[in-house]
């Protein structure tokens, strides 16, 4: 039997920024989504077993779902 091992990034959350902010991307002004995600080790892709990373805060812009490291 075989382990397909790999990694992958997970996000959640979506709570809405209390403040308007500008994408650098797409130029959307917008309160944008606040995700925090890790980066996991997978089994078979979508089992995460192992984080990899400490938390990561990012916000999601609403437009074209470009995300920004908030720290
Ligand atoms: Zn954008």
């Amino acid at each position: 039997m075989f382990f397909i091992i790999g990694t992958k990034f997970f996000t959640w959350g979506g709570a809405k920024t209390p403040d308007m902010i500008r994408c650098s991307e797409c130029g959307t002004v917008a309160q944008f989504s606040e995700k925090t995600g890790m980066r996991f080790l997978t089994l078979f892709f979508i089992v995460p077993t192992i984080p990899l990373s400490g938390k990561k805060k990012m916000i999601e812009c609403p437009n074209c779902k470009a995300r920004f490291q908030t720290d």
